[in-house]
């Protein structure tokens, strides 16, 4: 294998630019050229007028500057096209014609599947889980994850200062997708004494039964957690009702929001104030932590190293706190395990 090729897919994440760094550091390390695809498989398809726009040969020069930034200086896009035959055997011609033999892919389970195709097309493929989300069965970790939580668990102990101060109880809504993982380990690092996820049904009154019971031991600084996913798995509540029937305006279907929840809850609870904050982007915008960071530096080194040996079709993760790699359709096969143990405790104590 000679020439090969890194993109970034699906949605940015602390460390993707790390990984890219390590990557280039193992390239040259094997006398391995390496081209860099913009905008996830976006860069392959040839629709743009010049092919600069595309991609760029990656030097140690470039690389070495953008190691520990946030983002992705490959840039990052969703790519509906990827999921035509006809528009992948445009992207593995491409890739054939730049004499590229070999493609790292960071990103979440879409960008993997887009890979494993491209396998199937002949291009030798490696996938490096870039996704704040952890919502990857067969890893412990996914790159960005760590970084992620670090900064919701930051935010959360800021809220709750303003919450002790003002006697004001708080919903902080952090990011996951369909994941409760970045809620629960939020809320386990910070001693939150709500947590509301996507895998576990809940509904309004049982929060709010919950809170009560807090603000009857006195605890007026409590903290709910909830992931943007959790709408997913809340029993139906007649928000128009509730809110038009306490004098406070709602439109008919109107989704359910943390800042709703907010204020229903601090109706149901008779609370002078309840505020929501929605972490938000900051989270995808941190620098990354020394752990996402090492996990790039592990991940980058053997995606390039499985494929100078010829080892394609592999995903790598980390178990037991070591970096390995498994068969794309294994890894994607495993289904995840939500931590209904630690779950309970916080939501107990
Ligand atoms: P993530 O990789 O974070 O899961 P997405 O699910 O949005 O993010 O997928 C990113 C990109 O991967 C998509 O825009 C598309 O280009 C490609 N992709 C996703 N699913 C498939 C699929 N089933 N087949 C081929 N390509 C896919």
């Amino acid at each position: 294998m000679n020439k090969i090729g890194v993109l970034t897919s699906g949605g940015d994440s602390p460390g993707m630019n790390a990984a890219v760094m390590s990557i280039a550091k193992a390239a040259a390390m094997y006398g391995m050229p390496l081209v860099g695809i913009k905008r996830g498989y976006n860069g392959l398809l040839r629709k743009s007028t010049s092919l600069r726009e595309d991609m760029e040969e990656l030097h140690l020069d470039t690389v070495l500057d953008i190691a520990d930034r946030p983002g992705t200086y490959l840039r990052t896009a969703r790519c509906m096209e990827f999921m035509d035959p006809a528009w992948r055997e445009v992207a593995a011609n491409t890739l054939r014609a730049m004499g590229i033999d070999g493609l790292v892919v960071i990103g979440g389970d879409g960008s993997f599947h887009g890979a494993e195709h491209l396998c199937k097309l002949g291009i030798p493929c490696i996938g490096i889980p870039g996704t704040i989300d952890n919502d990857l069965a067969y890893t412990e970790m996914t790159l960005g994850y760590d970084t992620a939580v670090n900064v919701c668990v930051e935010a959360v102990r800021s809220i709750r200062a303003t919450s002790r101060s003002h006697d004001r109880p708080a919903v902080v809504e952090v990011m996951g997708r369909h994941c409760g993982d970045i809620a629960l380990t939020t809320a386990a690092s910070t001693g939150s004494e709500i947590v509301i996820v996507p895998e576990v049904p809940w509904s309004v009154d049982e929060v709010a039964a919950h809170l009560n019971k807090e603000l009857a031991k006195g605890n007026t600084r409590a903290t709910v957690v909830i992931a943007e996913g959790c709408w997913d798995s809340m029993e139906p509540f007649d928000l128009y009702t509730f809110l038009n029937s306490h004098g406070k305006r709602c439109y008919e279907g109107e989704p359910m929001s943390a800042v709703r929840l907010a204020s229903v809850l601090k109706r149901k609870c008779g609370m002078v104030e309840a505020r929501a904050t929605v972490i938000g982007y900051t989270q995808r915008g941190a620098e990354p932590t020394a752990r996402d960071s090492q996990f790039a530096f592990e991940a980058g080194h053997l995606a390039v190293r499985l494929l100078r040996d010829g080892i394609s079709n592999q995903v790598i993760g980390m178990k037991n706190g070591r970096i390995f790699y498994e068969s794309i359709d294994t890894a994607l096969q495993k289904e995840r395990v939500f931590n209904r143990e630690l779950y309970d405790l916080v939501n107990a104590m």
